[in-house]
Order: C-alpha cells, then sequence, then structure tokens
C-alpha cells in the first residue's frame, strides 16, 4: 500500500498570487507536481506554452471537452480553461499530488467528480488590495481589471464548498500555510489506515 496523492485545487481571484504561493510552497519537492491547463486565452507577454498554459484555439478546446479529455473545464471572462484528466488521473495513481490554479467553477465540479480533492481559496486581505495588484501587473485594461474584480466577488460568495482558505498577505507565510495543508492532507486517518492493518 501506499500513501495517496491528492489534487490540490487552488482557487482565488485573478491576481491575487496563487501562482506566486504555489511555487513557493512546492520548489524543491518531488511529491507534488503542477497540472498545466488547457486555455483559449492570448499568451501574456512572458508566458510560455506548455508552462503557464498549453494555449489553443477555440475550436481545439471544444474538441477536448467533447471527447472528455478535461477533468473540468469552465468559461472565465469569455476564454475557456481546462484541466488535461490523463495526466492527473496518472499522478494520482502513482501516489503523486497534483496541484492546480483552478477557478471556483472547476474547483466545484473537481470536489463532485473525484474523492482525492482537496480545495484551497486564496484571498487578500482586502479587496482595495486586489485592485492594486490587478494594476501593477500592468497586463490588464481597465474593462479587464473591472470585470475581473466584479469576477472575485462572485468567486468568494461560491467558495463555500472549500476546505481551506489562505490569506496572502506575506508570501512566506502564505507559503508555510499551504505547506501546513499538504503535512495535514497526508496525515489524514484515511490516508494511513492502511499501516493499522498490520497490527
Ligand atoms: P488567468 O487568465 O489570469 O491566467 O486565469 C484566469 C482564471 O482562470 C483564474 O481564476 C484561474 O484560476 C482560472 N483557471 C486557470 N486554469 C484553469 C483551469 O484549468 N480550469 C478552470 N476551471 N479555471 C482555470
Amino acid at each position: 500500500m501506499v500513501e495517496k496523492g491528492r489534487l490540490y485545487v487552488v482557487s482565488g481571484p485573478s491576481g491575487v498570487g496563487k501562482n506566486t504561493v504555489i511555487d513557493k510552497a512546492i520548489a524543491g519537492r518531488d511529491d507534488i507536481c503542477f497540472s498545466t491547463s488547457v486555455t483559449t486565452r492570448k499568451p501574456r507577454e512572458g508566458e510560455i506554452d506548455g508552462e503557464d498554459y498549453f494555449f489553443v484555439d477555440r475550436e481545439t478546446f471544444d474538441k477536448m471537452v467533447r471527447d472528455g479529455e478535461l477533468l473540468e473545464h469552465a468559461t472565465y471572462v469569455s476564454n475557456g480553461y481546462g484541466t488535461p484528466k490523463a495526466f492527473v488521473e496518472e499522478k494520482i495513481s502513482q501516489g503523486m499530488s497534483v496541484i492546480s490554479d483552478i477557478d471556483v467553477q472547476g474547483g466545484r465540479q473537481i470536489k463532485a467528480a473525484t474523492d482525492y480533492s482537496v480545495l484551497i481559496f486564496i484571498v487578500t486581505p482586502t479587496m482595495d488590495e486586489l485592485r492594486k495588484r490587478l494594476e501593477a501587473r500592468g497586463t490588464e485594461t481597465e474593462e479587464s481589471i473591472r470585470s475581473r474584480l466584479e469576477r472575485a466577488k462572485a468567486e468568494y460568495a461560491e467558495s463555500i464548498d472549500y476546505d481551506y482558505i489562505i490569506v496572502n498577505d506575506d508570501l512566506d507565510t502564505a507559503a508555510e500555510e499551504m505547506k501546513a495543508i499538504f503535512t495535514a492532507e497526508k496525515c489524514r486517518y484515511k490516508n494511513r489506515e492502511f499501516y493499522l492493518k498490520e497490527v
């Protein structure tokens, strides 16, 4: 028997710093890997295909949905986003954990469809701080910032099924909180019950 892997779904408003927290929390670990999502959104400057996202056109995305290749998918500010299924299932069955940056619609689909997911929601200390972070990114138009802030409010309301909340005020603290979640989930009774069977 092996301790099973988990799918850590990390959600929270765009601009909250999800990927920065994830990168810091999983750095140097070989038991958790990042799941790269598929999106129809255009790459931002500096984003790499196959690393930040698999960037695909709408036709390819729709075909992946039809062929059942995505564990979940959602529309966010008129673009499609989804999680490739085969990658996640392979890692989990090998005892590895997978972490993914997914919006709340996708998170809820995953919770309903799997028994190995853990849902983490990341927030900024205030909405004003979120606006500042989106502006500082310098890649969004005023219109896009407005719709992302609107969307953030809706996501807060929809996150009630989530298991944990991390407040990303200080990056080191946020990453420590995420690592504590990994440890707690690993030690869950259900995950380690098989050790008792030898008695
Ligand atoms: P961005 O365009 O800022 O990279 O991401 C926009 C939103 O899409 C974020 O809230 C992010 O969590 C979400 N997202 C990224 N990948 C996926 C995915 O595979 N599935 C779903 N449902 N949402 C995703």
